[in-house]
């Protein structure tokens, strides 16, 4: 591994000895310390006023109890997070997380990410993430919803459109948002709309918040082609994952003339050199909650299905991981490069691990972090609270284009710093360090707190 700053040395350790076994927090930590080299040289105020080893410690850690019912009448229990990570830029706001492997680093390394991402939309908003190891597959409806019902009857107490407004992440959709709204309004017999975001187009939701992570990935995924003189047009996409962010990426990389030909669940993935029909993949992942390899039995003879890992084997010019954490490792990077790939833009949360980031950008593939690349999710989220503030709410158009411009902006912010801090074209350092400097300079101004 390459060194850090030699200030940075302690804070990393304090970190590892304050959180153990929490890998995936102290993978996240590193990668952001590792890009903030040349900052400690160029500004020593940071470390001197122990911003860094500040913004790595959360502001409040919540873990609770979640007990409810499910439909054969047996108790069951749950553990629920709320990690408040950095409120500088103003609310705590990231999403919530029902997975069965959930448990506090996993919420912590989310949170910490979160804290960058959301200072590089250019919104007022502050870091956090949350969750529960409660495990949706499988479960009714009745049973998600007296999940949720328990969840907030914890959580409410810690919220608040000023406090902290969660949203989803994997596991959490409009139908949990929906359960969690309902058990707030009634709890605290406020209609507070702001309070969380990634709700119903009908009580409070915004336009394209549903679209807005995949087709932010998209937009940006654009702008690094385009400053490369390059397009969509025609180009070999694959794509890991199914869910929310996957499923509106393929869309868009459609609407903008490329060809997806592979994506994928937990349990295998599909090839479909025709390109993947979304209308059919929406039907069965987003409307019926199916498997992928449904996807191959009604497509026919010309979908290909293949249980297990191994999506990165399938020949691509461009690869989107937006499945999960460290699914894109560095036995998937070696084919992605054999085979030719040219980009890799991060749809999920941290989906490559460090040794593969480091062969992609050895090989000379462009490499777009999560942070920077995802953030379009919770950059609509934002746009959804400034509606929710206003009581007003905009056409699809209007925030499409709001979202295009932000991530944009992001892209350019990335490659000026990246410039500026001597690492020109590397979107891991520009968007490290732009998340970085904004929330550090805030947190300075507001003083030691
Ligand atoms: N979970 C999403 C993310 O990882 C969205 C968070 C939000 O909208 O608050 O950025």
């Amino acid at each position: 591994m390459p060194a850090l700053h030699e200030r940075l040395v302690p804070v990393y350790e304090e970190v590892v000895k304050r959180n153990p076994g929490e890998v995936e927090f102290h993978q996240a930590v590193w990668e952001v310390l590792e890009s903030l080299h040349p900052v400690v040289v160029r500004h020593p105020e940071y470390a001197d006023a122990e911003i860094i080893r500040r913004m790595c410690e959360p502001e409040r850690q919540i873990i609770f109890r979640v007990p409810w019912v499910d439909d054969r009448g047996r108790v069951q229990l749950n553990r629920g997070f709320r990690v408040e990570f950095n409120s500088a830029l103003g609310p705590y706001k990231g999403g919530l997380r029902f997975h069965p492997s959930v448990y506090l680093g996993i919420i912590k390394f989310l949170g910490f990410e979160q804290i960058f991402k959301n200072s590089l939309t250019g919104m007022p908003i502050g870091g956090a993430k949350g969750g529960a190891d409660f495990d949706p597959k499988g479960r009714s409806d009745a049973e998600v919803m007296r999940f949720c019902q328990s969840f907030m009857t914890e959580l409410y107490r810690h919220l608040g459109e000023h406090t902290d407004v969660p949203a989803g992440d994997i596991g959490v959709g409009a139908r949990e948002i929906g359960y969690l709204f309902g058990q707030y309004k009634r709890i605290t017999n406020r209609y507070e709309s702001g309070v969380l975001t990634g709700k119903g187009l009908t009580w409070g939701g915004a336009q394209v918040r549903r679209e807005a992570t995949g087709y932010g990935l998209v937009f940006f995924v654009d702008e690094i082609l385009r400053t490369r003189g390059d397009s969509f047009d025609g180009k070999t996409v694959v794509v890991s994952g199914s869910g929310n962010v996957a499923v509106y990426a393929i869309a868009k990389v459609q609407q903008l003339g490329g060809r997806v030909i592979a994506c994928s669940d937990s349990d295998g993935y599909v090839v479909d050199e025709a390109g993947i029909d979304f209308d059919l993949l929406h039907e069965i992942k987003i409307e019926r909650r199916g498997r992928i390899s449904d996807y191959a039995a009604k497509r026919g003879s010309g979908a290909t299905y293949v249980s297990g890992a191994g999506i990165w084997q399938v020949p691509c010019d461009i690869a989107l991981p937006c499945a999960t954490q460290n699914e894109l490792d560095d036995v998937g990077a070696a084919s992605l490069i054999r085979n030719g790939c040219r980009v890799v833009a991060e749809g999920a949360n941290m989906p490559t691990t460090p040794a593969a980031i480091r062969m992609l950008a050895e090989a000379g593939v462009a490499f777009a972090p999560g942070k920077a690349a995802n953030a379009g999710g919770v950059a609509t989220s934002a746009l959804e609270m400034q509606q929710n503030a206003s009581r007003d709410s905009w056409t699809f158009e209007y925030t499409e284009k709001r979202l295009a411009e932000i991530m944009r902006s992001i892209h350019e912010r990335c490659l000026v710093t990246a410039e500026a801090y001597g690492s020109p074209g590397n979107y891991v350092v520009g968007a490290n360090i732009a998340g970085f400097i904004q929330v550090a300079d805030a947190m300075l101004a507001l003083g030691v707190i």
